[in-house]
């Protein structure tokens, strides 16, 4: 048996997707399809180890969905094996809090949800639209960032707002990146060997966007983003929590536009912002080299993560693992050791050999003696989609 999913995740700008034999959870190809809207965009289509690129024009989503279809024909495999599409799709609002079959009017229910990530939600719906049309014959199945929060209580999902604007708009918590904190959260239990509802633990996401949990007892209780990926931690470009006066602030005194400071807080700002690089093996050169703003953006970043993994500890009483994921997470070392080290208060104490070396095993960092077992654990959400596209589907 074989049960091949497309994946796709469609952003403003670029499309990811892989084949996954949901059977055996081989990754059967995988790419990326990059500049969408400009003259002349990239694909990158990669099938048994070879990669095979190409440069075209996308200006729309269903033009690179079309194209995509062309290299699978070209270089495989067949999207005729194909049984199902899943859908990467970020907010779901408090309707979908489960994976969901797409029709006509489930994709009229989810454009209704645009305002509430508008900077996410559009592309999705173009390429699953423009998905729908080049593979017609198919299930396609939506996957959402936010199902995996669907269970924190109202203390922690509710905003100090007034309650009426609140319940009118749909303004709350909701938190994001949920498929790689399920996905991650049960990978914890498989290393530790112990039953997914018999310990508290926290997940941190650390890529380039960035996220915390908390699950008690494998139940989801705390996320660090909110009505929008914005808030919580600080990430590659976007501010994570700053005063909510700041937007009013900006506003009067700077004289921007809303679209002005919606740009600046999630594309200018965190790292960038604060030092002019994204990606932690530059920052990590640059604290190297003595460079100053790097040195002052590493240690906001460290202070924030700190900062909710405590708050996290309090709100579930205690906590039997910490991990570390996603890129960030999963290649610094340093990072985590700086995380370790102010938590040595508490017990926790790193395996320092292990938590040097380099791999992508699932992996704990920790010395037996800790009182807190901290990880290192790959995040897959691909798979983690694939598995959810297979259950949705009934394969
Ligand atoms: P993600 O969004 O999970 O793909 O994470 C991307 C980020 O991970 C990059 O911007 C880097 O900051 C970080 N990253 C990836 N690989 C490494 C590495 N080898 N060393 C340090 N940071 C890394």
């Amino acid at each position: 048996m074989s049960t091949p999913i497309l994946l796709l995740n469609a952003g403003s700008s670029s499309i990811k997707y892989q084949v996954i034999d949901a059977d055996d959870e081989a990754v059967l190809a995988s790419g990326i399809i990059q500049r969408i809207g400009d003259e002349s965009g990239t694909i990158d289509h990669t099938v048994d180890g070879q990669t095979h690129h190409q440069t075209r024009g996308f200006p729309n989503h269903g033009r690179a969905l079309t194209v995509l279809t062309q290299m699978f024909d070209e270089f495989g495999p067949s999207l005729a094996s194909v049984k199902a599409v899943g859908h990467r799709t970020v907010h779901g609002g408090a309707e979908f809090n489960s994976t969901t079959l797409i029709d006509d009017e489930m994709l009229e229910h989810l454009r209704k949800l645009s305002p509430l990530a508008p900077l996410h939600n559009p592309p999705a719906i173009a390429g699953i639209a423009a998905a729908r049309r080049v593979l017609p014959d198919v299930p396609h199945v939506a996957i959402f960032d936010t199902a995996f929060f669907a269970t924190l209580p109202p203390e922690a999902y509710t905003y100090a707002v007034p309650r009426e604007l609140a319940a009118e708009h749909g303004i709350r918590k909701y938190g994001f990146h949920g498929t790689s904190h399920s996905y991650v959260s049960r990978k914890v239990a498989d290393v530790l060997g112990k039953p997914y509802d018999s310990f508290n633990q926290i997940v941190c996401h650390l890529g380039n966007g960035a996220s915390i949990s908390a699950v008690d007892h494998g139940v989801a209780v705390e996320a660090s983003m909110g009505l929008t990926p914005l808030a919580g931690l600080v990430m590659g470009t976007r501010s994570g929590d700053v005063d909510p006066g700041l937007h009013a602030f900006l506003a009067r005194q700077v004289g921007m536009s809303i679209d002005d400071i919606d740009t600046t807080l999630n594309k200018k700002s965190g790292m960038l912002g604060l030092c002019g690089a994204t990606d932690f093996r530059d920052i990590n050169e640059l604290v190297g080299d003595g460079d100053e703003a790097a040195t002052l953006a590493l240690a906001v970043y460290t202070h924030r993560l700190l900062s909710y993994i405590g708050s996290y500890i309090a709100i579930l009483g205690g906590v039997e693992a910490i991990t570390f994921t996603a890129g960030v997470g999963e290649n610094n070392p340093l990072l985590r050791a700086a995380i370790a080290k102010r938590l040595a208060f508490l017990g926790v104490t790193l395996d320092d050999t292990v938590n040097d070396t380099r791999s992508k095993e699932p992996r704990v960092i920790s010395t037996p003696e800790s009182s807190i077992a901290i990880l290192v654990v790959p995040t897959n959400e691909e798979l983690a989609m694939a598995r959810e596209t297979k259950a949705a589907i009934g394969a």
